[in-house]
């Protein structure tokens, strides 16, 4: 029987813990606020946004919003960040993407402050995670090893596959599990005999963009299969990157779409900020 990796318990745990860390923070007399900038009114962004804003109410962080109308130019964005960098009172910022189209995001991501940057996309993050100096780690890839090291499952010295390579996702993903002393294989849509190098992983990270496309024949038995894709199907139900029903009788261990990486992402965003507030 596979272990069904419970994204929903494991992220309430890490959210309950910075609970008790921010209401420590406060005892000191230090105040944890996040700044939530969201551009445009974009339906998913808002479910994300009002997700996060949740998640820092339950913890006891700060969030100040900035609900900033789709004709809003790339001048006034990095104005406002500008101000939030010299904020003392801020101790992170989050601008949700994707930002209108009119909007260089790269450059709104090289706006914030490094030390502010809790999604961890600035580049000076990212170089400190390739060099393994601390920074703030992309949240997603971030939640996958606490998902992988709370369910006791190892990671030192093991065959890591991670099926995409995107700048959020795949990379990251790919320097973590690195970090952790896994030989990994970064695997992309110019890679050939895909389920023949996916079916050499210990551990598969499916980051792909395209429901259900690992299926059991691209899964080595007894594998532990974490999937990061999510999807919502013409049923309204949501599936993610791997054919979940097809793979789970195959592996050891397997994460749910949904309640397995969703939900970790916020809680590691929420870590990012504790860490941001205790670095002032
Ligand atoms: P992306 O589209 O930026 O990247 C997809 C990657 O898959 C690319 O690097 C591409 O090279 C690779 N790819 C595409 N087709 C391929 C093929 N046929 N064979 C091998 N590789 C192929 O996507 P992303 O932002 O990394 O997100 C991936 C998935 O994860 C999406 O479904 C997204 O919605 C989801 N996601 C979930 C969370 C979360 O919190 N759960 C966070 C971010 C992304």
């Amino acid at each position: 029987m596979a272990l069904i990796i419970d994204g929903k318990k494991i992220s309430q745990n890490i959210k309950d813990e910075l609970k008790e860390e921010v209401a420590r923070l406060k005892e000191q007399g230090t105040n944890c606020c996040l700044a939530v900038i969201q551009v445009g009114d974009d339906p998913a962004s808002s479910v994300y946004v009002r997700n996060k804003k949740r998640a820092c109410e339950y913890i006891g962080i700060e969030s100040k919003s900035f609900e900033l109308p789709e004709t809003t130019t790339e001048e006034e964005l990095l104005k406002l960040i500008d101000d939030l960098n010299n904020d003392d009172s801020v101790n992170g910022i989050l601008c949700q993407l994707p930002l209108p189209k009119h909007i260089d995001e790269d450059k709104v991501i090289k706006g914030i402050s490094p030390k502010k940057d809790v999604d961890g996309f600035h580049p000076q993050n990212v170089g400190a995670l390739v060099i393994g100096e601390k920074g703030f780690v992309s949240c997603t890839p971030a939640g996958i090893i606490q998902l992988l090291k709370r369910s006791n499952i190892e990671i030192d010295g093991k065959n890591c596959v991670v099926i995409g390579r995107s700048n959020i996702v795949g990379k990251p993903m790919s320097l973590l599990m690195l970090r952790e002393n896994a030989t990994v294989t970064v695997c992309h849509s110019h890679t050939k005999n895909l389920k023949e190098i996916t079916k050499q992983a210990d551990i598969l990270i499916v980051a792909i963009g395209k429901p259900k496309f690992v299926t059991e024949d691209f899964v080595k038995d007894g594998a532990v299969v974490i999937d990061v894709g999510i999807h919502r199907m013409e049923n309204k139900k949501l599936c993610g990157d791997v054919d979940y029903d097809k793979v789970v009788d195959k592996v050891s261990a397997i994460t749910p779409v949904p309640g397995g990486v969703g939900p970790m992402t916020i809680a590691m965003l929420m870590h990012n900020c504790v860490e941001a507030t205790k670095m002032f």
